[in-house]
């Protein structure tokens, strides 16, 4: 059966109605945060936004991946501290 919403993807999540995974995080995916539920895609976003690694308008997709290596080596949680050293 397909996603009531999207009627492209199967449906997976039965509650509260059939919905495929990303329909489903669409629509009641949250974080917990400083006592508010915020969508998770809302978060993800700005997050992204805040280190610079957004798509700004008409970037070309180089561009984007260019920032992206340059922060993620910058990143001790991809080794980062070695490529510096
Ligand atoms: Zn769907």
């Amino acid at each position: 059966m397909k996603c009531t919403d999207c009627n492209k993807k199967p449906g997976t999540h039965l509650h509260p109605f059939l919905l495929c995974d990303d329909c489903w995080a669409e629509r009641f995916s949250t974080q917990y945060i400083n006592g508010k539920d915020i969508p998770f895609k809302k978060l993800f976003r700005e997050n992204l936004m805040k280190r610079g690694l957004w798509k700004e308008g008409e970037e070309m997709n180089d561009d984007i991946k260019s920032r992206c290596e340059i922060e993620g080596k910058k990143s001790k949680w991809l080794h980062g501290n070695t490529v510096n050293e």
